[in-house]
């Protein structure tokens, strides 16, 4: 481990911040208490310099040789975690990539033909790469220009032979301008305890390994690198993005006590957190959460979910009393999606009317569950739903979002709705600004209407998630809220199960994924026989989600497929019910 060669060098201890607090992006979730390790990179901007042409050669034997320097560290580091994971093998791989690219190397090799220095030729080339990518929309494609930045100074610190001894870093915070991804891979293997950066985005490949390697990080913190001195004490807290510097006894004790707290819960659930949530005989599951707040999303990946089936818009206007315009919304579902990013969040339409938000309805209704609300509301406040579209589609620039539209009943409100989405895209496009312009669209199986008629609904759209609270009010009759008729309401009745098999045949026979995230996904009876029924993801309260996949991983896919069959032939939900609780 110790003397590898990095990017990085000792910052001396001439500092400011002597207390307070700082606050960045939280990148990945956890907390950390210790001595700062400042890492700085140092001022290597390349003076253009020409040489004497008969200096040529030597200069592309420098070259050469500093590609070859860094295609043995970075491929010593590559070859150590290619048997722990191919996502992480993929992202040091791009680097490798970049260090080998032929294109670059010849240019860089035909400006020193033309005369430039060595340092000069890679300076001027990477960067002229660089710019191709440092303003994309993509935020991967302005990834690559980091990237690209990274590998520049790699390789001009190399021919400077200047050189970072890793294991500086053991059980300390890491707070630097900026990392590679070579070095987070460096930095777990000597523990270090939290990473604070001044840049990168949460899809960076720094922010994606931080959370991959379960080290707590905050990226975006202005300054940070110098406003931090090495050895001061730093609480970090990677589930808010919060940073206290030089902290009062009674924080640190706090601290400690959160941090042990959340040891403690991790050992109880032990494995289960990284498992995947697939049968014995390996089915996979996606195991998504429902969330109505930020905080859901963060407890749902700490538990290992895989992203979110079900944000409920409504939600934040219940919390804010009132509607929140767009760039209310934009900060909620881009915090939201960034907390779970790379996994994807299924971000739902308003559902506004019936028991939920009903401010702004224009009349009393005698049966609101059967009125003004869910995609009839949107689709007569157009404004409204516009903005929501247009914050959603902002959001989605990391390609991590879905859409979803409520209360479906037939074809032409799904039209109607796809239309106001390509309106909004043309508008943003239009103002140049960037979404995800394949940002899947799909629809809640809700009503009895959508599932008898999923076969029509499933060529319109990318998507079905099955709401069977509403489903099962609608198709009984039964007001989900009335505990007078709480024994009616049976998402178990056969007539319910029908129409959950309905709909997810006509979603297999058109290729497209369902889900269940209605409170069915959640009990302990349902599992085995949504999963025999051919429901591939369930998307649950964060809470259950350990419990969800301990339940998952017992369950036998083949014979889930025979209980399902049986199941379905039965003619009242006590029978069903007796058979899959003996399961
Ligand atoms: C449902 O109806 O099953 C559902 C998930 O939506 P909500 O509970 O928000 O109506
Ligand atoms: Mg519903």
């Amino acid at each position: 481990m110790d003397g590898r060669t990095g990017e990085v060098s000792l910052k001396s201890n001439t500092n400011k911040l002597e207390q307070g607090n700082l606050k960045g992006i939280p990148a990945s979730a956890g907390i950390a208490i210790g001595q700062a390790l400042v890492i700085e990179p140092e001022n290597i901007i390349s003076p253009v310099m020409m040489i004497d042409k008969s200096y040529t050669n030597e200069e592309i034997e420098k070259l050469k040789s500093a590609i070859a320097n860094l295609n043995e560290e970075f491929s010593e580091v590559f070859d150590r975690v290619q048997q722990e994971s191919s996502n992480i093998s993929a992202i040091l791989e791009t680097n490798l990539l970049i260090i080998n690219d032929p294109i670059l190397y010849k240019s860089i090799e035909d400006k020193i033909t033309e005369g430039y220095t060595v340092e000069s030729a890679i300076s001027m080339e990477f960067d002229r790469q660089k710019n191709f990518f440092k303003y994309s929309k993509d935020e991967i494609l302005r990834e690559r220009a980091v990237e690209l930045e990274h590998i520049k100074k790699r390789m001009l610190q190399n021919l400077r032979q200047h050189c970072f001894i890793y294991e500086n870093a053991r059980n300390k915070i890491v707070v630097a301008q900026s990392l590679t991804p070579t070095d987070l891979v460096n930095f777990r293997d000597v523990n270090v305890l939290a990473i604070i950066t001044e840049v990168g985005g949460i899809a960076s490949h720094v922010s994606i390994l931080s959370r991959t390697f379960d080290i707590p990080a905050v990226i975006g913190v202005k300054d940070v690198a110098q406003l931090i001195k090495n050895d001061q004490t730093i609480i970090v807290d990677g589930f808010s993005g919060n940073l206290i510097c030089n902290p009062k006894k009674s924080a640190i004790a706090d601290f400690i006590k959160k941090r042990d707290e959340l040891a403690r819960h991790k050992e109880l659930l032990g494995k289960l957190v990284k498992l995947p949530a697939e049968t014995s005989d390996n089915k996979m599951i996606a195991l998504r959460a429902n969330v109505d707040r930020v905080a859901d999303m963060q407890n749902a990946v700490m538990a290992g979910a895989d992203g979110s089936g079900l944000v409920r818009t409504e939600s934040l206007i219940l919390a804010l009393n009132h509607i929140p315009d767009e760039d209310e919304q934009l900060k909620w579902y881009k915090e939201i999606a960034d907390i779970a990013y790379p996994a994807v969040v299924t971000i739902r339409a308003f559902d506004i009317g019936s028991d939920k938000y009903t401010e702004g309805i224009p009349h009393h209704e005698d049966n609101p569950a059967l009125g003004f609300r869910g995609i009839r509301y949107l689709l007569s406040r157009t404004n409204l739903f516009k903005t929501q579209i247009k914050a959603v589609l902002k959001a989605s620039v990391n390609k991590n979002l879905k859409f979803m539209l409520p209360m479906i009943t037939n074809q032409k409100e799904v039209i109607s709705a796809k239309s106001i989405i390509e309106e909004c895209k043309a508008e943003l496009r239009n103002e140049g600004i960037g979404f995800d312009k394949n940002i899947p669209i799909g629809i809640m199986i809700e009503t009895p209407g959508a599932a008898l008629t999923a076969h029509q609904l499933a060529p319109l759209v990318d998507f079905f998630s099955i709401g069977t609270n509403d489903l099962t009010q609608y198709t009984l009759a039964s007001d989900r809220t009335n505990e007078l008729v709480s024994d009616v309401y049976d998402a178990f009745h056969p007539a319910v199960l029908r129409l959950v098999k309905f709909a997810v045949d006509a979603a297999n026979a058109n290729n497209i994924p369902i889900g269940l995230c209605g409170e069915l996904a959640s009990h302990s009876a349902a599992t085995v026989l949504l999963i025999g029924m051919g429901v591939s993801e369930l998307s649950v309260a964060p809470s259950v989600i350990l419990e969800m996949k301990d339940r998952i991983r017992k369950i036998n896919y083949q014979d889930s497929l025979k209980i399902a069959e049986s199941v379905l032939e039965m003619n009242n939900s006590s029978d069903i019910l007796s058979v899959l609780e003996n399961d």
